[in-house]
């Protein structure tokens, strides 16, 4: 009996280094593969997800499963073994549900459909990618009917990446904030002189951006000796294990946004799974809490602390010694106004944080409505511009910078959009939370000091892995479930302040 946990722990070892095997063929995929590489990649990879899948999936896993249940029954909840049975359980019960065949078909499909996505962004040309999407539309149901739901289609789908939310939930969560968003946006379209963003243009030397923004994510606390950073069309991070994480980043001449903040969404990304316990290295347990939890960490440190003025205060001195040309006769506070200009743009990824939940209320519908039927494939770029017409307020040009602008539709997987609200929203509670236990907050990131903030982060979040559901997370550190209002409270105060709208500061609860 007592071997039951290890031989369990085993196979979820072999399950975790044959993902984090798939991982680097991806992380290579993105950075350095040339074109030809697709079509053996594509094999290669989906080979290894249905070897992991299958060995996942086994009656043996099972049957340890049942063992190691008894075994754990009178452990605290949140020990690890405890948890090891509880979250593999859940997702034993899933997998199972998904038939080989069909995982490995997910996987091709995704990677046969991103080539000619990426043709299709590049010339604009919506017909080039829509037979590909039709495919993935079609598996994802697929999906969502092998692994069953009540109500809708996407609830199949959410519980697996955000388990414990609903559909029904997210709509009510989103009417709320466009509730809340739309009013503010038209109040600061009204104000939008009070903020001049071009100084971010004046021309900023590419490798010299790339190289301050890497040592910038140092200075928060990205761990270099585990990490690395490089250059990839759309940035991500990726791990595969505590000792390996890494990111990338763009960078744009003309615009300073995209390189220092892309390095600091993702460094966010990056010193969660660094904080992750080694403990729970090689199981199911060594990721972050789901998608969401995830993207609260990168929104976390790329707004909430990268796009604060305290940040600005403290950085902007040596920003203007790396680059004196540009930023001549530009201050802190200057600064800082700019690289929070709000105004309604196209690109979800380089929108602000008031207009950016617009962008993501936009693609959940869209899935929604793809996956309901409601919505055919070739008729989603107009059902695309018209919803962004009606909620951003500008006429889409092309389809590049529409309904093809995102590389997620070239995946399988729907319903990974909420998980970018859901960051925002849980990046706002966790604060809250985190300006209670250490008041002194801003006084310390003036003076550059990122270690009790991160130190908090890794206690409170990191370290706990999966073991916890994302509600399950948050009623444990802030004592209540999901809520939008700390967010839209932290909007309203910031941008009124930055704004000078004042009838909305004294609106904010
Ligand atoms: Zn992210």
């Amino acid at each position: 009996m007592p071997d039951t946990l290890d031989r369990l722990k085993t196979i979820l070892g072999e399950v975790s280094d044959l993902h984090r095997a798939g991982a680097v063929l991806d992380w290579d995929q993105e950075t350095y593969m040339p074109h030809g590489g697709v079509q053996n990649r594509s094999k290669q990879l989906s080979t290894l997800s249905e070897v992991a899948h299958r060995r996942f999936i086994s009656d043996e896993v099972g049957r340890l499963l049942d063992e190691a249940e008894t075994q754990v029954a009178n452990l605290p909840f949140d020990s690890d073994d405890a948890s090891l049975v509880r979250v593999t359980r859940r997702e034993y019960e899933q997998d199972r549900k998904l038939p080989p065949e069909l995982v490995a078909e997910l996987t091709r499909a995704g990677s046969t459909a991103r080539p000619f996505w990426q043709q299709a962004r590049r010339e604009a040309n919506f017909s080039l990618f829509a037979p590909y999407l039709e495919k993935n539309v079609e598996l994802n149901i697929k999906v969502a009917q092998a692994l069953g739901f009540e109500k809708r289609p996407y609830d199949a789908l959410l519980n697996r990446t955000e388990p414990g939310l609903t559909t029904d939930q997210l709509e009510a969560i989103f009417a709320e904030l466009k509730t809340a968003i739309v009013p503010l946006v038209a109040d600061i379209k009204r104000h939008a002189d009070a903020v001049d963003d071009s100084v971010l243009r004046r021309g900023f030397d590419p490798d010299k951006q790339v190289k301050y923004a890497l040592e910038t994510v140092a200075r928060l606390g990205y761990d270099l000796e585990r990490g690395r950073q490089d250059i990839s069309t759309h940035p991500f991070s990726i791990a595969f294990g505590p000792g390996d994480v890494r990111i990338t980043t763009r960078v744009s001449r003309d615009f300073f946004n995209e390189c220092l903040f892309g390095s600091i969404h993702e460094a966010g990304h990056g010193m969660y799974f660094q904080g992750v316990g080694r403990n729970l290295d090689r199981t199911p347990l060594w990721d972050g809490a789901s998608p969401g939890v995830h993207e609260s960490q990168s929104r976390l440190w790329e707004n909430l602390v990268g796009r604060s003025l305290a940040f600005w205060h403290h950085f902007f001195p040596g920003l203007r010694e790396t680059f004196p040309e540009p930023l001549k006769g530009v201050d802190a506070e200057g600064f800082y106004r700019a690289v929070n200009k709000s105004y309604p743009s196209f690109i979800r990824v380089e929108a602000d944080e008031v207009t950016y939940n617009l962008h993501v209320l936009l693609r959940f519908e869209l899935e929604n409505d793809m996956l309901e039927g409601k919505l055919k494939v070739r008729d989603l770029p107009e059902a695309w511009n018209e919803l962004f017409k009606s909620y951003v307020g500008l006429d889409v040009p092309n389809d590049r910078e529409g309904v093809l602008q995102d590389i997620h539709w070239s995946f399988v997987g729907f319903a990974e959009f909420p998980g970018y609200t859901l960051g925002n929203i849980i990046s706002a509670q966790l604060m809250e939370k985190i300006r209670s236990d250490i008041p002194e907050l801003d006084l310390q990131i003036e003076r550059g000091e990122f270690g009790n903030l991160l130190g908090w982060l890794q206690e409170h979040v990191y370290k706990h892995g999966r073991k916890f559901t994302p509600g399950e997370l948050l009623e444990r550190v802030t004592g209540r479930g999901l809520t939008p209002k700390p967010w839209i409270a932290y909007v309203r105060q910031k941008y009124g302040w930055i704004y000078g709208l004042d009838q909305l500061e004294a609106d904010a609860v």
